[in-house]
């Protein structure tokens, strides 16, 4: 491993920081993210890092104090004002106590900041108050764990890091683990660090440096040791990962749909996750070595990974893997042997079950799939599962085997409520859980259908024609909701494209929850006038179009078994159409039915399929709408209006006299897509009252 100190870094840093934090937070910020920097030593909010300093009072005084990571931050981007200051001689003095509880141990933490605004500090803060060193770095390091976790990890660990490196027995993290901690470093004070069975690394020092370089020392001898190990291993088939990824196309829906929970709520019936599958040829050698089951459907390697994978991933053999069924039989089989463990950990104490779907599948031929209530979450638990499979994994090529934390201890951690803590509860918003399809993205109404919906929590795959235009309403998207905005180039008159695309939302997300069909096209020209290519290039787009995402939404939604719903963007020129205005007002009315016979097709599946249709919608904000741009013209000079005049035309010719917004689209979008009454086959006009145009 890497040692990443610099001088000339560390001075810079002393410069920068010192003035307004002191010399030992400054160093202890630089040092703590050269750890975060190295994925294989932290992930996530895991390890965590101290110094034993002062803080200044308000009377000038200079007391003892403890800086300690706080809850919520990542060593990786750690700042100063990421350290909580702690009171450090009270906190000494609870060592005395002969036991704290969990509850208790935070409450404590929390009233001895120093700093009341500080966040929480870490639920190992006890540890770093205990243990006398000025200097300490705990890191949860893959090579360390690749040796503990294994069956004779003490006896491997010894021989990897030699005789002055302390040994701890695995200890349930809190109050507990910091009294055993202090104990032991009290026995041997001189050692180099201490290795925490199947948890971590502490190391310690005099300086910033010299701890940060004990574990860098302590982690490389570590990996030498397993390197001389290893059985070396044939180069894996790249070509696996192409029929993987194909397989995968075919899979994740049935997984989606199996995961699904069942609610008692007719009009939300299913709990939905999101999937992130993580395929690369390791990974799938891996899976295919004989024998490996055993080893991978194991605990995971820390309790700190424990309340984001569950105790155990789901394994599915890929006969199973092979159907609708099989799939949902292997679920149901996880979920009925965690039920049976909880009981069982439990011991006759009373618990709320936490929810019991997997976060890890494994399958043979396809990889890993992560899952999570959202892209977010998914997202941690791929990052936690590459490095558990790697770890695994050179574990299988020393010919070890796993030896995880007992059942007592996995539940323990699992239940135990300041870890649960970090997982935050926040509420989930109204599409939280779901996958959007809009097509039309890029234009005026899409962009802000795409919006609103990204605001209810959703993950919306931008559908339109390749080019500047998607690319800039996917970038503006994306700088706000980050990975829940998927830019998807498609051709909806293309089928091939079409399913392109919805692949693309797949392998992405696992599967498609909503599809609004909003791409369109205009054309003025009267009948007499008409030339019918013009005629056909509108029928491409707003009929076949809408029938073939009808089509491969319909075929989609079968497969995932878990509903859907559909809204399709119609007009108010279904009911009153315009002269001129033939290629538009007949295929739209035809798209309109379409998804008339939709509602009635799909209507068993769970499928609610329902119309909005406003009138003319200008602008989103900057976005001037291309429908307008191509009627606008015509329109003005047909009434002799210019472009203010045409709109305020349209705004006074409706009986509130309102200006309609691709906002107000949206609202009519969501009142459907968030099922708020049990309705299908039914057109919600968002026209401002136009007695002429309301659908009977
Ligand atoms: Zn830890």
């Amino acid at each position: 491993m890497e040692n990443r100190w610099s001088t000339t870094d560390a001075a810079q840093a002393l410069t920068r920081d010192t003035p307004r934090w002191g010399a030992d937070l400054a160093l202890r910020t630089y040092a703590s993210r050269l750890l975060g920097a190295e994925k294989s030593l932290v992930l996530h909010g895991g390890g965590n890092t101290s110094v034993k300093s002062v803080w200044t009072n308000l009377l000038g005084e200079a007391e003892p104090a403890l800086y300690v990571k706080a809850s919520g931050w990542n060593l990786a981007t750690m700042e100063p004002g990421g350290h909580a200051p702690l009171a450090l001689p009270f906190l000494q003095r609870l060592q005395s106590l002969p036991h704290l509880g969990d509850a208790d141990m935070v409450q404590v933490l929390r009233a001895h900041r120093l700093e009341p605004d500080a966040a929480t500090p870490s639920i190992e803060s006890l540890l770093h108050a205990f243990l006398p060193p000025k200097w300490i770095d705990h890191t949860h390091a893959d090579a360390i764990l690749t040796l503990t976790n294994q069956e004779g990890g003490r006896a491997l660990i010894a021989e990897a890091l030699g005789p002055d490196v302390i040994i701890l027995p695995y200890v349930h993290p809190g109050f507990a683990l910091a009294k055993a901690v202090a104990e032991a470093f009290a026995q041997a004070p001189h050692s180099r660090g201490m290795v925490l069975m199947k948890h971590g690394l502490l190391t310690w020092g005099e300086s910033a440096q010299e701890s940060y370089q004990r574990t860098i020392e302590l982690v490389s001898q570590a990996e030498a040791f397993i390197a001389s190990r290893m059985q070396p291993q044939p180069p894996p088939d790249a070509t696996a990962v192409t029929a993987a990824w194909a397989r995968y196309g075919e899979f994740a829906p049935m997984l989606r749909g199996a995961l699904a929970v069942a609610t008692a709520d007719p009009d939300h019936p299913w709990q939905r996750f999101i999937l992130r599958p993580l395929i690369n040829p390791d990974i799938l050698a891996l899976l295919d070595q004989p024998d490996i089951q055993t080893l991978l459907v194991s605990p995971p390697l820390t309790t700190d990974h424990l309340i984001r994978l569950k105790p155990l991933p789901l394994w599915l053999a890929p006969e199973a893997a092979a159907s609708p069924e099989g799939v949902r039989a292997a679920v149901e089989q996880y979920r009925q042997a965690y039920h049976a463990y909880l009981t069982t950990a439990a011991a006759g104490m009373a618990v709320t079950p936490l929810d019991d779907s997997p976060r890890l599948v494994l399958i043979p031929g396809i990889g890993a799939v992560c899952v999570g209530q959202n892209s977010q979450e998914a997202a941690l638990v791929w990052d936690l599962a590459l490095q558990t499979l790697a770890v695994k994994g050179s574990m299988a090529r020393m010919g070890g085997r796993y030896e995880g934390v007992s059942v007592q201890d996995q539940f323990a951690m699992e239940y135990y409520a300041p870890q649960r803590a970090k997982l935050g509860q926040a509420a989930t918003p109204a599409l939280g859980r779901s996958v959007a399809l809009v097509t039309g993205a890029a234009g005026a109404i899409g962009s802000g259908l795409c919006r609103e919906l990204l605001v209810q929590g959703a993950h919306v795959a931008l559908v339109d024609l390749p080019g500047e235009g998607l690319q800039a309403v996917a970038a503006g998207l994306q700088a706000v909701h980050g990975s829940r905005v998927l830019p998807v180039a498609m051709d909806v008159t293309d089928p091939q494209s079409v399913a392109d695309g919805l692949q693309q939302l797949i392998q992405q997300w696992g599967g498609l929850d909503l599809l609004v069909l909003n791409a369109g096209l205009a054309h003025v020209s009267s009948l007499e006038a008409m030339q019918v290519e013009a005629f056909l290039r509108l029928q491409r787009v707003n009929v076949e179009g809408t029938l073939h995402l009808l089509s491969a939404a319909a075929r989609h939604f079968r497969q995932q078994g878990t509903g859907g719903d559909v809204v399709l963007i119609s007009t108010k020129n279904v009911f009153a159409p315009g002269a001129n205005f033939g290629a538009y007002s007949a295929t739209k009315a035809a798209a309109h039915q379409l998804a008339r016979i939709a509602s009635l097709e799909l209507a068993s599946m769970g499928v609610r399929v329902n119309m909005v249709a406003p009138d003319g919608v200008f602008s989103d904000g900057q976005r001037p709408s291309g429908l307008w741009a191509e009627v606008g013209p015509d329109r003005m000079r047909a009434r002799g209006l210019d472009a203010a005049g045409l709109e305020s035309y349209y705004q006074n010719r409706n009986l509130l006299k309102a200006r309609i917004t691709a906002t107000h689209v949206a609202n009519a979008v969501l009142f459907f897509a968030t099922r708020q009454t049990p309705s299908t086959g039914v057109t919600l006009p968002v026209d401002g009252g136009l007695p002429d145009a309301t659908p009977r």
